[in-house]
């Protein structure tokens, strides 16, 4: 098995690179900077899919919750760019390589509406309530944007919740705070924090590509946590208190409004599909998950 990844270099893509090659995939990335065992997406765009390739993830896009970057509409046009246009070639590219049977492409969760007394399942719609909500909808429209079910290759979404990792993402983020013995929850920690364990990510991409599973797909853990309850977890995981939260007003500041909305609401998600096509989760609950981020 020959698995090409768009965004190979990244945080999720790096992870899913070492866990498909030890599944006993070769592995090529895309990347905007050439090397060994890479193609650029430029290169891509002219030779299209190298002809040994037989499976394509996409995670690709530049990073949303980069506090140095100030959410200018620059910013915000690479934020949309980097997903659609990848997406988009990614999905052109394999409309002219026949030999490919699964692409997946990671995506978010945003297109679920912050709802009190919502669970959401696969079955429900998506919503278009805002910039994130629209990113989500046009993302996955563009990953199934040139149809290739004559030739065997259906397009599988992967909408993923916070990715729970060593080394990057969230994680990374918050660590040295809760090392401190001075990390909490943002701004009330109420909010659903929809989350998932990189292991189980990478393991329910090669589930869904092995099955040739179809559509979308909720990556997210089976326990609903809320920012509070996860940062209580991780706290505890790495024995120290969880006493302050990050004010409303900082995170607004910090990260402007629309943007701190990642931060401060969730919807509640329930990942149906992976359950029912048998993926067994192995770090289901907030406890289990921080308890390996830490190295317990
Ligand atoms: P990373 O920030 O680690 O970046 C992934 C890769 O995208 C980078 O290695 C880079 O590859 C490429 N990239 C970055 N900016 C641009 C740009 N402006 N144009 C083209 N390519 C770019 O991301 P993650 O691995 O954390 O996430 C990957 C995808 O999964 C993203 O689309 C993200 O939104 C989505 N996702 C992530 C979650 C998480 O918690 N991490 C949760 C839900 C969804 P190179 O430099 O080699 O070109």
């Amino acid at each position: 098995k020959h698995t090409l990844i768009g965004g190979g270099t990244g945080f999720i893509g790096q992870h899913l690179a070492k866990h498909l090659t030890q599944k006993g995939h070769e592995i090529t990335v895309i990347s905007r900077m050439p090397g060994p065992k890479r193609i650029t997406w430029h290169q891509l765009e002219k030779q299209g899919i190298p002809s040994s390739v037989n499976g394509v993830v996409n995670a690709t896009g530049q990073n949303v919750l980069d506090p140095s970057r100030r959410w200018t509409p620059g910013f915000k046009q690479n934020v949309w760019n980097s997903r659609i246009n990848s997406a988009k070639m990614l999905s052109s590219a394999i409309k002219s390589a026949p030999q490919v049977k699964s692409f997946v492409n990671v995506c978010g969760v945003s297109l679920y509406r912050p709802s009190a007394t919502k669970t959401y399942t696969e079955a429900d719609q998506g919503e278009n309530y805002d910039y994130m909500s629209r990113l989500c909808l046009a993302w996955e429209e563009a990953a199934c944007s040139a149809d290739s079910t004559d030739q065997g290759c259906k397009c599988t979404i992967v909408r993923s919740g916070v990715v729970v990792g060593r080394n990057g993402g969230m994680i990374k983020s918050i660590w040295l705070p809760f090392k401190l013995g001075l990390g909490g929850p943002m701004g009330s920690g109420d909010q659903i924090m929809p989350w998932i364990h990189m292991h189980d990510l990478c393991a329910l991409i090669h589930h869904l590509m092995e099955k040739c599973e179809t559509g979308a797909f909720n990556a997210v853990a089976p326990e609903i946590a809320t920012n509070k309850s996860f940062s209580q977890e991780f706290a505890k995981a790495l024995n120290r208190p969880c006493l302050f939260n990050v004010p409303e007003f900082v995170v607004h500041a910090i990260f402007g409004k629309e943007r701190a909305a990642l931060l401060l609401s969730g919807a509640r998600i329930q990942p149906q599909r992976a359950i029912s096509s048998g993926y067994q989760f192995k770090y289901p609950t907030a406890k289990s998950a921080a308890a390996e981020v830490v190295g317990k």
